[in-house]
């Protein structure tokens, strides 16, 4: 192999939101196998909000991202090169690599993928963590019951289309909150929504809610926090449920984000508000991704991509995340597959 190795790093630590001056693109080689380890193309990358929080240097469920060196996330890539009895050449694996053209990793960190199966691009969406973001913080906490009503934020992202198929498929009344007319009309006549309120135009987000939501709100799953949940909260429904996954709103402030107090809502109805991440329910994946393929396989569920294209394009896919450009799950497209048939 004589192609070079394009790498981005983190150079300096965002101040509010990101700028490319925060990144580098640099050069590296590509990387050789040792022992049980193989060489992978980046097919396809993820780009994810949770981010941003790791270019932060504090502390939090994951370690911070490290300056000059290769940020890591989600990747799908080609086996190139394997010293692994478990990979060959043009195998289709997943892991936690790099945003770089090549990756070198041992076989105990990849999952292989089946492309006969589904699509490979599902196994950083629907079938891999947003898809089990969603599956696990709405039935494991916000247990929705039938004829309730659910109302979710970032409802038109990655983790919240499919927080409100699912709540669809358990019985509930769903409402959606999102960012533009565009992901409105996809919640209401692809997903099914039953109702879906443009915050971004709607004079009061607190009124628009009031008549989605004649019944109050019995689980509110949370992926944005800020202006918008302070608008849910007057509403929600004796023991209402509120799975908190997380607050994009917040990512970026250069302050702290304070808001309404939300301590006599959750005490005069008896609301449990419960923060989670995905990776608590890591022994139960594999049953997720099972049930999900299933859904999908039957025509429940359904999903949209933003897909990317070009290595260099990654920090404005990254970047398009807090102005609302992605319908479902942004990717970024690096390469053309060589070896593998997709
Ligand atoms: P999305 O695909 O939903 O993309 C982010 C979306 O957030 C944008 O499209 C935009 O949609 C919305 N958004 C951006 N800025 C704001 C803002 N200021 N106020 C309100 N909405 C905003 O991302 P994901 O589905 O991957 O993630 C959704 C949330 O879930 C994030 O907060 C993320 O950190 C969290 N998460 C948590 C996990 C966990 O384990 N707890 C795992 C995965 C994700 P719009 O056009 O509607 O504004």
């Amino acid at each position: 192999m004589t192609e070079v190795n394009k790498q981005i790093q983190l150079a300096k630590r965002p101040k509010g939101l990101p700028t490319m001056e925060d990144f580098r693109f640099v050069e590296g080689s590509i990387p050789r196998a040792c022992e049980g380890e193989v060489v992978i193309r980046t097919l396809y990358l993820s780009v994810d909000p949770y981010m941003r929080g790791r270019m932060n240097d504090e502390k939090s469920y994951i370690a911070p991202f490290q300056l000059d060196e290769v940020i890591t996330g989600g990747v799908i890539g080609e086996v190139v090169e394997s010293r692994s009895t478990q990979f060959k050449q043009g195998d289709v694996v997943s892991g936690m690599l790099g945003w770089q053209q090549f990756s070198v990793a041992h076989e105990n960190e990849l999952r292989k993928l089946s492309p006969e199966l589904a699509p490979v691009t599902t196994a950083l969406g629907i079938l891999g963590m947003p898809g089990l973001t969603a599956y696990f913080g709405l039935l494991e906490i916000g247990k929705p019951q039938e004829g309730e009503t659910v109302v979710v934020s970032g409802a038109a992202g990655a983790v919240g289309s499919i927080v409100g198929q699912i709540a669809k498929i358990k019985g509930a009344r769903v409402v959606g909150i999102a960012g533009s007319d565009e992901k409105i009309s996809y919640l209401l006549d692809e997903l099914g929504f039953d109702a879906a309120i443009n915050y971004k135009t709607e004079t009061s987000v607190k009124r628009a809610l009031q008549h989605s939501c004649p019944d109050g709100v019995d689980v509110y799953f949370d992926n944005v926090g800020g202006e918008v949940s302070d608008a849910v909260m007057p509403l929600l429904n004796r023991f209402a449920r509120i799975p908190l996954c997380g607050a994009i709103s917040s990512y970026n402030a250069a302050g702290k984000d304070i808001g309404p107090r939300i301590q006599p809502y959750l005490v005069k109805n008896s609301v449990l508000m419960q923060g989670f991440i995905v990776a608590n329910y890591q022994d139960r994946f594999t049953e997720g991704i099972k049930e999900l393929a299933t859904w999908l396989r039957e025509g429940k569920l359904t999903y949209e991509e933003t897909i990317t294209e070009g290595f260099e394009n990654i920090p404005d896919a990254f970047l398009g995340l807090f102005e609302g450009k992605n319908l479902g799950k942004q990717l970024v497209k690096v390469a053309e597959a060589k070896y593998a048939i997709l």
